[in-house]
């Protein structure tokens, strides 16, 4: 990006009543057969018409086409069987019933790749897609195949790397991997999570970012948060790690958290997409209390590398809220740019 502190979101953004119920994760679509499928594509061009009047920069698809970041990918394989559910704790943090692994994991059609086709049509903007990454994946199934969690990791990361390729021929301009599970799972994230990350990420040509963050603002994570005590450093165990990576962009929550902001100083030469905006609250920030983040941040992270951004998906928000915020942050990131431009 040629402009100063490019602004970006995590990745979902609210889907409009029409579709799906709103404010929920794993919302059922209120749509069948053809007209969920124009009603996805039509959603998709009213989430990027909001991003672009919003200002923001470098756009995506708002995840209008899938329920969940994790489970809608999970979905197009096969292997694994949908049917068979167990329960299982999720980060460690909350039971949910998963899907089974039956059999050997392959991905026997592109999954987001035409949904990617079709945003590139519609701007001329970056564009910007998410995948779930590796440890992220395997934390929300049941293993009955592999029985081992590294093993399961190192087959989705091929997966996603057939997928990555194919989103970068359709001519997204950053592929970014999200890992919430990062913040949890520590000596897995050194041991086979970043090499795992790498391997998804083998042989692209366009940028890759990986998005760390306390998760969706729905009440497991947030009663999680409050156990987390006045300083949350987990990041501290990923990212001497990370900074060594291929990786080209963190992504990383800061915006009402307790992350200590010189944490970001542990990766410097990154490109750090720093959120500035809480998605686990409906106040809208006002454009200071974003610039106020931002200008923290620029402590750690040199002007050139910093991409104001949000500290997760928006996806459970009310849309005028989310709406709101995304003005917040182009305004935020305007007050800044001013004062690195005078
Ligand atoms: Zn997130």
């Amino acid at each position: 990006m040629k402009i100063l502190l490019p602004t970006s979101t995590a990745g979902s953004l609210p889907k409009p009543s029409w579709l799906a119920e709103p404010e929920k994760i794993w919302s059922p679509w209120k749509l069948q057969d053809q007209e969920l499928t124009d009603g996805k594509l039509d959603a998709l061009r009213l989430s990027l018409q909001e991003q672009l009047h919003a200002g923001i920069h470098i756009v995506s698809d708002g995840e209008q086409t899938r329920q969940h970041f994790v489970t809608t990918f999970i979905e197009h394989l096969s292997g694994v069987d949908f049917e068979k559910r167990e329960t299982i704790k999720i980060r460690n943090r909350y039971d949910a019933s998963v899907p089974t692994v039956v059999g050997a994991v392959s991905r026997t059609k592109p999954v987001f790749v035409e949904d990617a086709k079709f945003l590139r049509q519609q701007t001329t903007q970056p564009i910007k897609w998410a995948l779930p990454g590796p440890m992220t994946m395997i934390d929300t199934l049941y293993d009955r195949h592999y029985r081992s969690r590294e093993k399961l990791a190192w087959e989705f990361a091929k997966i996603l790397n057939q997928e990555a390729r194919e989103l970068e021929a359709a001519g997204v301009d950053i592929i970014q991997f999200d890992e919430p599970a990062f913040n949890v799972f520590f000596d897995e994230v050194n041991d086979w999570g970043i090499p795992t990350l790498e391997r998804a990420i083998e042989g692209l040509q366009c940028e890759t970012a990986v998005h760390i963050c306390y998760g969706y603002g729905i009440k497991a994570n947030t009663d999680w948060k409050k156990t987390l005590g006045s300083e949350w450093r987990h990041y501290e165990e990923s990212f001497p790690k990370l900074q060594k990576s291929n990786i080209d962009i963190v992504s990383l929550e800061c915006q009402n958290s307790r992350v200590p902001m010189d944490l970001i100083e542990l990766i410097r030469g990154k490109k750090v997409m720093v959120g500035a905006i809480d998605v686990a609250s409906h106040t809208i920030e006002t454009a200071e209390e974003v610039a106020d983040t931002l200008r923290k941040a620029l402590q750690f992270v040199d002007a050139d590398k910093l991409y104001p951004c949000t500290n997760c998906g928006m996806a459970p928000l009310p849309r005028e809220v989310a709406r709101g915020k995304l003005n917040a942050l182009t305004a935020g990131a305007q007050i800044v740019r001013n004062e690195l431009l005078a």
